[in-house]
């Protein structure tokens, strides 16, 4: 299917052209009526060259920084109203925001970005290094700065589509539980009914990446199915989740942020070193990281019931992440090293791969059939076969960055806006071809299953979707 969705005719800037940048840009030529030439890439690496040679773009082999960011940007998008892409890694997405606005340019991210050096530094507290943090300067900069040409922030696979699948499972749970709505919700608080109505206690992001290398990993080297440095940058960020009402008990080493939006809570410890619990359909139960990613925060903030000032309802969310196995054995290693990087590292193109499957999904627990999970299961055969230029875990992301770039044409005018507050019927419509098999499954699984044989557990007997019950301790 290579319908032209939406029709550009300015210029096109793509920030950053690693293995998302590179995979987007086919995307962009085949569903958008464009002038390509017209397409600007900034990269200080050129390892893709070839590709945006292909497309006839130029490449301009430069790293953004805060000194020269506007210098590089203005005379790229300060002309005819043009379209920033930003898939780069250390450029912050709040500084590309501000400039997109006063060129009104129309722009996009996959995750709410800062300038290098920030992840990792030691002058600034835990809560402050947290994707909490950097979510509420974006939600301040908005108060601030209201309306005005759209901007979508952190709209990739994840943070990105599972908003769009939370809330197509919650219709989907419904009929399932004979309680459709007589019209589709049309507002956060009505979406957050919803959920209050359906029981659902909590939302894991449950993704189990089986894609193999053709080879196998060698000592030193961290290998991923996405950016490796975006990767080690979130690794060590503290493990964060929205907190639910249903939840009893702050864990040992949770704590609140003292402002902001109150939504999450974040625990004084890297996620690459959090396990959870979680399920997936083909995986099965299995142990995931929970590293701290934006929608944990903006999902829980979303579904978020308040009666005069009060919260009376607000799901759990956090990310339950099974990386690919050599990334896994890459964690092991970072974290051996006191998380100081491996000296080299590899993103695993569709060529590097010899099998496996990116299970993707959203996994809402609690209510009266237990636990159901809607995602995407795309294999990396059906991905190649769909798409040039990127495995099935990138395929996952690219396809919501047109899906948004799509939305953002259609609603120019949107402001400064996440995943969770666009039209997620439209956005999956877009996307949903890139998906491979999109499945919703309910389990009987619970966090309990085949706990306490062997040893004794802190576990909460009384209710199982207790985070408590889901943490590895
Ligand atoms: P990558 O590591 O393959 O590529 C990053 C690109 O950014 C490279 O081209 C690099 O040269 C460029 N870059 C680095 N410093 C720069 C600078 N100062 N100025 C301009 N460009 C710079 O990463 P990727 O896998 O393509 O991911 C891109 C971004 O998308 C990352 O931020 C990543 O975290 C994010 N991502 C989001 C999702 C999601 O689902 N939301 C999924 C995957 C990746």
């Amino acid at each position: 299917d290579y319908t032209k969705h939406a029709r550009w005719d300015g210029p096109i800037v793509i920030i950053g052209f690693g293995s998302i940048g590179s995979g987007v840009l086919p995307l962009l030529a085949r569903h958008l009526d464009c002038d390509l030439s017209k397409t600007t890439i900034i990269s200080p690496d050129d390892r893709h060259r070839a590709i945006a040679d292909e497309f006839g773009v130029r490449l301009e082999q430069v790293a953004l920084t805060p000194a020269n960011c506007r210098e590089i940007l203005w005379p790229l998008i300060g002309g005819e109203k043009a379209f920033v892409v930003n898939v780069s890694v250390d450029v912050s997405s709040l500084a590309a925001v501000e400039l997109c606005r006063e060129a009104e340019a129309l722009y996009i991210d996959t995750v709410s970005e800062p300038w290098a050096g920030f992840y990792t530094d030691p002058g600034l507290d835990v809560s402050a290094r947290s994707n909490y943090a950097l979510r509420e300067a974006m939600l301040s900069f908005r108060r601030r700065h209201p309306g005005g040409p759209t901007a979508i922030m952190t709209c990739g696979a994840n943070p990105g589509m599972v908003s769009w699948l939370t809330k197509q499972a919650l219709l989907n749970l419904a009929m399932e539980l004979g309680q459709v709505p007589n019209q589709v919700p049309a507002s956060q608080r009505e979406w957050a009914a919803l959920a209050q109505r359906l029981s659902v206690k909590g939302i894991h992001i449950a993704e189990r990446d089986t894609q193999r290398a053709l080879h196998p990993k060698e000592p030193g080297r961290f290998i991923n199915t996405w950016s490796v440095e975006g990767f080690l940058a979130e690794a060590v960020q503290p493990a964060e989740l929205g907190w639910g009402t249903h939840e009893k008990r702050l864990p040992p080493d949770g704590r609140e942020h003292e402002s902001g939006c109150g939504a999450a809570i974040y625990l004084s410890r890297p996620g690459a070193a959090t396990k959870v619990r979680t399920w997936a359909p083909m995986a099965g139960p299995i142990h995931g990281f929970l590293i701290t990613h934006s929608e944990s925060i903006s999902i829980s903030d979303y579904f978020t019931l308040r009666e005069g000032g009060v919260v009376t309802y607000r799901p759990t969310c956090h990310y339950a992440y099974h990386p690919c196995d050599d990334a896994i054995l890459s964690l092991h290693e970072f974290a051996g090293r006191e998380w100081r990087p491996q000296p080299n590292w590899t993103i695993l193109s569709e060529k590097e791969i010899a099998d496996g499957v990116d299970e993707l999904g959203v996994l809402l627990y609690g209510h009266e059939r237990g636990a159901y999970w809607f995602g995407s299961q795309l294999s990396i055969e059906e991905c190649r076969w769909l798409a040039p230029y990127q495995n099935a875990t990138g395929l996952q992301v690219t396809a919501a960055i047109l899906a948004g770039v799509v939305w953002a044409i259609e609603n120019p005018r949107a402001g400064i806006l996440e995943a969770d507050e666009m039209d997620f019927a439209r956005c999956l419509e877009i996307q949903g071809p890139y998906l491979g098999p999109v499945v919703g499954t309910f389990t009987s699984w619970t966090p309990m299953d085949g706990r306490g044989t062997l040893f004794d557990e802190d576990v909460d007997n009384e209710d199982p979707w207790q985070f408590q019950n889901f943490i590895v301790r």
